[in-house]
């Protein structure tokens, strides 16, 4: 495994990586390179000086000024040799080292000249400027031609030994770099403080997060803004979840035990009075049962759903045979507890869909149907319908209603808008969570129209 090293470490060796990469740059191109610059830099000055002394003497404007403007110039040193008239009484207002130049000298300089294609640098020329004293300068010598006689430009310049610059720069140097690497190990210290504090303080209070008391963090910086900002959101999430568990275990310890109650209590009536033991009272120990095992199943489902294990076995089915079998199904249990179940048809259509599971969402939306309605005449429609081009199917009753503001929560698992658990209202809540959960895998549009103490109306559009 790659040994990591701490962030600190990583701030402090990339930033003294990245200084001591700039501080050897800057000393190679200071002292290593100066000298070559320094000449490169100067032949080119004395050149272009040339260039320009040659394009004004060609225009034959104001040539004194020409030469009396390099005269007192310390740079650059002119001189111009010819037959022609102006230009030797020009040249006789020339001073300075080339003023020195012996005839002789002249001459070669000429001849070298004429064999470089008309100009040429003289870059080791030594200029004596006492008995033992030499100065090193350069000398530009190019041919021109004025009024149609040859014309000699001399143009010379100084060249300082850069020796001791260099030296004075590398001890310099020295100081510099010490300053500057103690100056970044500072920096990189006190960076690394200032990022790093954040990290640690909220990975500190990360460890917290799997028992939901992750706590804000003051993070200095956006991007550990964000990291806080998910954590904060992580921890409500689990703060949800987990009351959502309790919620469940207790709702869920709730619904099994009330059934279970029913069931042990008429068992046990039936065992010690022999005259209990009828048929209704065993029914109602078979309808507890029943209800349990229908509980049991839709947590089965419902954890299914959650996983994504859940699948369809979708088949093409008529609607109007599916619901008159459901129809058939609860045509009876309706007539038992005296409630008008009517059947609408219309003109029958086939859709792919789960037969079973669909069944499944159309039970539930009855069941309900039946558990939330107190009124003397109860009725509930299983029916069809067009609607916006779809075919809707619903379930309608005159019952309880449902609270507009309740509309979307119903939908929740384990909401009830009757937070009491009333005996005649039996359900555990999550019938319509795992209703939504299968008509959403199926891909249909669902919902509910209500208007409090008169009708529910549940329904599913089928289509494109
Ligand atoms: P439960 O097991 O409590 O019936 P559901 O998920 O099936 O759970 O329903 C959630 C809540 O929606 C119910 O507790 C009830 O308050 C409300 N509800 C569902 N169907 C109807 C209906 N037809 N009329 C009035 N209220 C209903």
């Amino acid at each position: 495994m790659k040994r990591k090293s701490s962030l600190r470490t990583q701030i402090l060796v990339s930033l003294l990586l990245f200084i001591l990469l700039v501080l050897g740059l800057i000393y190679v191109f200071q002292t290593g390179f100066l000298d070559d610059f320094y000449k490169k830099e100067k032949i080119s000055s004395l050149i272009s000086t040339a260039e320009k002394i040659e394009q004004e003497i060609l225009k034959e404007e104001d040539l004194e000024d020409v030469i009396d403007g390099y005269v007192f110039s310390n740079e650059v040193n002119v001189r111009l040799i010819s037959n022609n008239e102006d230009i030797r009484e020009l040249d006789q207002r020339s001073a300075g080292p080339l003023r020195g130049l012996d005839l002789m000298t002249i001459f070669q300089m000429e001849k070298t000249v004429e064999e470089n294609g008309g100009s040429y640098l003289f870059d080791n020329y030594q200029y004596r400027m006492g008995p033992d004293s030499f100065l090193d300068i350069y000398i530009y010598a190019k041919d021109i031609t004025y009024e149609e006689d040859d014309v000699l430009l001399l143009v010379s310049t100084m060249v300082t030994p850069l020796a001791a610059t260099i030296s004075t720069i590398r001890s310099q140097f020295l100081m510099i770099a010490v300053i500057v690497i103690l100056t970044t190990v500072v920096l990189a210290l006190l960076l690394s403080k200032l990022f790093i504090k954040p990290i640690k303080d909220i990975s500190a209070g990360a460890r917290n997060l799997p028992k939901g008391k992750y706590e804000n963090v003051e993070a200095r910086s956006l991007e550990l803004d964000e990291l806080n900002d998910t954590l904060v959101e992580a921890n409500e999430e689990i703060l949800k979840a987990d009351k959502a568990k309790k919620e469940l275990i207790g709702n869920v310890s709730h619904d099994l035990r009330t059934p279970l109650t029913m069931i042990v209590g008429y068992g046990e009536m039936i065992r010690d009075l022999p005259s209990e033991n009828n048929e209704e009272n065993i029914n109602v120990i078979i309808d507890e049962a029943r209800r349990l095992s229908t509980l049991v199943d839709d947590l089965l489902d419902v954890s299914k759903s959650d996983s994504g294990a859940l699948e369809l076995h979708p088949e093409d089915v008529s609607i109007n045979d599916l619901l008159q079998g459901v129809y058939r199904q609860y045509e009876k249990h309706c007539e038992e507890k005296n409630v008008s179940f009517e059947l609408k048809l219309i003109d029958d259509k086939t859709f792919k869909m789960d037969r079973g599971r669909i069944t499944q969402v159309l039970y539930n939306f009855l069941n309900n149907a039946l558990n939330y309605n107190d009124k003397e005449e109860k009725t509930i429609i299983l029916g069809e319908e067009e609607h916006e081009g779809k075919r809707r199917i619903y379930v309608y009753d005159n019952g309880a209603g449902i609270p507009s503001d309740k509309k979307d929560l119903i939908w929740d698992r384990y909401y009830k808008v009757d937070k009491e658990h009333k005996r005649s209202h039996i359900g555990s809540g999550i019938g319509l969570s795992l209703a939504k959960s299968l008509l959403e895998l199926h891909g249909f549009d669902y919902g509910v129209d209500s208007k409090e103490g008169e009708y529910s109306k549940f329904w599913f559009d089928m289509g494109e």
